[in-house]
């Protein structure tokens, strides 16, 4: 069987190199940063990691997950509801839900689980879940395994949400779902108007804020906390993969009753490993430290408006954002990668998006700001960008 199967499938991998789609990896051996070394020896200045606030190789968080080794050890080799629950890791709920202003919260191995073991549980065919065109995928994954009637909307478009509201009343309870930041444009949901339509239409709110949390908001809060909804959304789920430490976990905070029936019936939950002890430690000693400074979450906005105006300025065709995501659109799908290989050649490490990532025609490149870099890299960027513009006809 597999000859025939092998064929199939090298013909398919052929078919997506041939399409300049394939996934290539490269190779970091050094911790991450604003600064890292590749496996060719190259230094470059990364400009692509989820690493909003820096924290990735923090001594700090490194110091907690070392400690917790010493006095929990290394794996827990259960599920939590079996024996995989340690002291830390309700220390760690309790400290999420704290930070959010939301009653409780249950953690997962990521946030995709997170996303896939939350709408099932939840709801079932009465019932109508509501959602942005651009959620993540875990986020369509999760709605895929649950029963209930599917409603699409476009991108933040707050009439069509309105027109799927009117849709589904005849469901009995109805769930709008959408990513607080939208990784590829960078642009913030309108959580405002979609919490008074779900007021107006009597629906509930789940918000990913994978991108949003500890970016978003005077205080990183995320989005609710731009909105100034904090304790109002019914489901919030994020991860510690991305400007929380980076290293690994999921969580879905928000009203207790929802929780207590995840804890019930979530299956990532029930049917996967807890996680390790030092990554939890790692995440109490971050939540504590969001707590004693607002220093890094002023530097990343700061270096992300910095940034930002000094490309628009240049001559860049920006997407206006509301985040650390800053898309610099150049449209062409070869144009994209051309641009992100000749941005590494001068040692700016940021990535290509082209279809079926964005829509046609609209390819660009993404860079990513982290309160890791200082003043001197985003000039280095800056300069970078100038001079590869400049030699591809892209600016003046
Ligand atoms: C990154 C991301 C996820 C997945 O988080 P992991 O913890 O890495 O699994 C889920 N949702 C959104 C919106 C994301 O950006």
């Amino acid at each position: 069987m597999y000859k025939e199967f092998q064929e199939f499938l090298s013909k398919e991998l052929s078919a997506i190199e041939e399409a300049g789609l394939a996934k290539n990896e490269r190779i970091i051996v050094s911790p991450q940063g604003a600064e890292i070394t590749l496996n060719t020896g190259q230094k470059v200045l990364n400009f692509c990691a989820n690493n909003y606030l820096g924290l990735s190789n923090n001594p700090k968080l490194i110091e907690a997950a070392k400690a917790a080794m010493d006095t929990h050890g290394f794996g827990m080799s259960s599920v939590r509801f079996i024996c995989g629950t340690t002291d830390l890791h309700k220390k760690l709920e309790a400290k999420i839900a704290e930070y959010f202003g939301t009653e409780d919260t249950i953690l997962y191995a990521a946030c995709f689980d997170a996303n896939g073991g939350v709408f099932e549980p939840l709801l079932s065919e009465e019932d109508a879940i509501i959602s942005d065109a651009l959620n993540h995928a875990s986020i369509i994954d999760g709605v895929r395994l649950c029963k209930a009637v599917r409603y699409r909307y476009a991108n933040a478009d707050m009439k069509e949400l309105e027109e799927r509201l009117k849709d589904s009343q005849k469901q009995r309870f109805r769930l709008i779902v959408t990513d607080g930041v939208f990784s590829m444009d960078g642009n913030v949901a309108p959580i405002d108007k979609i919490y008074e339509l779900a007021n107006k239409y009597d629906a509930m709110v789940m918000i990913d804020e994978s991108h949003s949390a500890g970016v978003v908001g005077q205080t990183g809060r995320g989005v609710t906390e731009l909105f100034k909804l904090e304790g109002k959304i019914e489901i919030i789920t994020g991860t510690l993969g991305k400007a929380f430490g980076g290293a690994i976990g999921g969580f879905t905070t928000g009203k207790k009753e929802i929780i207590s029936m995840l804890r019930q019936r979530s299956r990532p939950y029930l049917f996967s490993n807890s996680l390790p002890p030092m990554v939890v430690a790692a995440g109490i000693r971050m939540f504590d430290m969001m707590k004693e400074t607002n220093d890094l979450q002023d530097k990343l906005h700061k270096n992300t408006a910095y940034f930002s105006q000094r490309m628009s300025e240049i001559g860049f065709d920006i997407k206006p954002t509301q985040s650390a995501i800053i898309a610099v659109m150049l449209y062409d799908a070869k144009l994209a990668q051309d641009f992100a290989a000749r941005l590494l050649d001068e040692g700016i490490y940021v990535t290509g998006f082209s279809y079926p990532v964005v829509p046609k025609g609209q390819a660009r490149v993404r860079v990513q700001i982290s309160a890791a870099h200082e003043k001197e890299h985003l000039d280095k960027a800056i300069a970078a960008f100038t001079k590869v513009g400049k030699e591809m006809g892209i600016i003046k």
